[in-house]
Order: C-alpha cells, then structure tokens, then sequence
C-alpha cells in the first residue's frame, strides 16, 4: 500500500476535509500517478450531496485526472515512468462482454468500475469503494490510463477526461461536421468544451443557455449563434433549426419545448443527469420523425481519439485553478452556473 493525501466528504450536506488514503500495491498491469490536477464535474456535486441516491461516504470524487505517471507494474508496456497520463470516469471493466469486446467499455454489462463510488474488493481500495481524484496519487491499470499529447497543458487537459470525452463521443455518432446544426444547451462545464469541438469538427454551432451573459464567451470560444432560453421568442426562431442537439443541463427542463427546435430526423441526446423524469409529447417525436436519446462518456479508444484531436486543434478547457481548500466554494458557483468554465483543483496544495 502506498498513502495519498486527498479531500472526502463524509454526508451529502458535508464539507470537504483533507485526509489521508491508502492506495494499492502496483500489480504487474497497474500505473502509480502523480495527481498534478483534478477538475470538478458536476457529476462530483450530484454523488457528493447523494443526489443520485447511492453515495458510498467518505466520498473522494474526481474523474478529470491529469499527471506523471510515478511508477509502472512488470508487465506495463503503454506507459513508462514520467508520461503525461489521464484518467476519466473508468477505471476498469470485465474484458469480456459483448461491449467491452467491441471497445466500448463505458457500455460494459458485466459492470464497470468508476473512477470513484464503485464497490471494489478491500485488496483493491480500502474501505471496499474507489477513491477518485481529489488526491495526490492513484493507481490505474493500464489500459484505463490515457496519454495526453505534448501541446496541451495537464491543467487544462483535465477536463477533456470526462467534458471532453462526454461531448465528443455524441458528436462523432451522431455525425457532427460541415452542413450539421448543432446546439450545445447549458454553456457550462460541459457545454463550452462542446463548442469547441462541435466548431473544430466543422458543424454550425447554437449556443442555448439561460441567459446572454456568456455569449462573447461562448462566440469566441466557436460558436456562430447564441440565444437565451429565458426568452421564449427563442422557441419560435429556432422551431425546426437542428439536425442535432445536446443537452448538457445538469437540471430537469421542459425537454419538449427543446424536441421542438429539432428538424426532420434530428436527434436530442440527453447528457445532464438531473434525476428526475421528463416528458415528452408523443406528437412531438412522431411529426417530425425525431429522436431522444442519451450518451455516457466513451470508450478509451475514443477517448485517446479525442486527446489527439484536442492537441490537433489546440483545444483545452477554459479553466480556473484553485486550492484544494476551495472545492466547497467551487460547488457552490457551480449550482448557481457561475463557473468558467471549469474548476480544476491543483494538487500540489493538498
Ligand atoms: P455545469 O458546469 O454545472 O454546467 C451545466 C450548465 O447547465 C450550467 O452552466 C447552466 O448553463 C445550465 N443550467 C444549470 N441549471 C440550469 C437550469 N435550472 N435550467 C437551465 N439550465 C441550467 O455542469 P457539467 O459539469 O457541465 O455537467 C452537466 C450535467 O452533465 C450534470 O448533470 C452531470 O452529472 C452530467 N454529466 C453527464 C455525463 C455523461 O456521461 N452523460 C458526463 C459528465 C457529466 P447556462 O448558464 O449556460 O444556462
Ligand atoms: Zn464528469
């Protein structure tokens, strides 16, 4: 075992605390990192505050790990001591079933172990949960840890881990280039890394959020339009405009007002998490041959896909950098969408 210095949360209305973690012993296919950076995903707040109603405490979130790799097992031969690595939401899965077979291990039925929240052996994670990125070292095998290109920095490469993966893997799917409308809802975490990419890969970018306070923002960082939903001209204008939308909305929205602006064949995919139901008007989907679906990150394959793309492009989250001692505040801006665009703990002040 070796020990780690992180941040937990012990009940959904608590504060952060720094503590102190074991990690496990390298085995022959594991990776010792060297945390240099975590960013915070709305994902973290939901499963801090037990949102999602199965929050295993003391909770150390963090799935936008970025760092140098400190040791490797004997049999390690993806990486070696001193790469620049990355690690998202998954940190391992069974091999064996009919997703995993096809690399699409974020789809894996014999059940994939999270970054942090999953229930693992006590050999594994003491306390019999994985322990996330709000720390200073953790333990990967291989194939779950991702190299990240020279050419982008590890403090803004963070985030493309899980915002970055979670929008590229649905653009890629659902053909997102020259020609395609695309509106990224929700001009957060998220969202502004889908701008980028939806601009970068060629598609018309519309930005729909709550209001116009980001919009220079979101124009700059790619996108061509910008509308505020607050505005309910909104709904009128954009009726019929896209041929595919993702929705990054961490909270529940009126998702059939949103069907609507969808063209002939056009797709909605569900990417916020809120949990609770939404409703859609049979009317809506059948007129227009629509369709609503959703996306979870994606695969590792695709993932280093998209790292290669982000270098390629010079693509990188906008971020703020802050202290470990700061994760409360940060949740805090981020529940009342005043991040930009993503918080990223610095691990060298844990
Ligand atoms: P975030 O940074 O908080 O961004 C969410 C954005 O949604 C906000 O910035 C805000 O944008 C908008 N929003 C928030 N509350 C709203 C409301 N009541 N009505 C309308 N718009 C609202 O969160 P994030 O880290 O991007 O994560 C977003 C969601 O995706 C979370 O639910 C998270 O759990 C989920 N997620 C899913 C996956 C996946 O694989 N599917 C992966 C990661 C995260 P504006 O200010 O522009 O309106
Ligand atoms: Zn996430």
């Amino acid at each position: 075992m070796t020990t780690a210095a992180a941040y937990s949360v012990s009940a959904p209305d608590g504060r952060f605390e720094k503590t102190t973690i074991e990690r496990r012993e390298l085995g022959p296919h594991d990776v010792l990192i060297d945390i240099k950076y975590a960013g915070i995903c709305h994902s973290d707040i939901h499963i801090a505050r037990n949102e999602w109603h199965g929050t295993r405490y003391p909770a150390v979130p963090g799935h936008e790990i970025a760092g140098i790799v400190a040791a490797v097992g004997s049999a390690v031969s993806k990486h070696k001591v001193g790469d620049r690595v990355g690690v998202g939401c998954m940190v391992d899965s069974c091999g064996e079933c009919a997703s995993c077979v096809a690399g699409e291990e974020q789809y894996c039925t014999g059940g994939n172990t999270m970054t942090y929240n999953s229930v693992v052996p006590e050999s594994v994670q003491p306390g019999g949960h994985t322990l996330g990125g709000y720390s200073t070292r953790v333990v990967v095998t291989e194939h779950f840890v991702l190299s990240i290109p020279e050419g982008i920095g590890l403090d803004v490469a963070a985030p493309l881990l899980c915002a970055g993966i979670t929008l590229f893997s649905p653009l890629r799917h659902w053909n997102a280039g020259p020609g395609k409308q695309v509106a990224i809802v929700g001009m957060g975490g998220l969202g502004h890394v889908g701008v980028k990419l939806a601009a970068a890969m060629g598609a018309e970018v519309t930005v729909l959020s709550q209001s116009l306070s980001k919009q220079e923002d979101g124009l700059r960082l790619g996108a061509h339009h910008y509308y505020a939903t607050s505005d309910k001209q909104t709904f009128k204008d954009l009726r019929r405009r896209f041929d595919l939308i993702l929705n990054t909305v961490s909270a529940p929205l009126p998702i059939d007002n949103y069907m609507r602006l969808l063209n002939l064949d056009g797709t909605l995919v569900i990417l916020g998490l809120p949990d609770s139901p939404l409703t859609v008007q049979p009317f809506t989907v059948v007129g227009v041959r629509r369709s609503l679906a959703g996306s979870t990150i994606g695969s590792i394959a695709e993932t280093q896909e998209m790292l290669n793309f982000c270098a390629e492009h010079g693509i990188g989250a906008e971020i703020e950098v802050i202290s470990a001692d700061r994760i409360d505040d940060a949740y805090a801006r981020v529940l009342a969408s005043d991040v930009r665009y993503r918080f990223v703990i610095d691990a060298a002040t844990m």
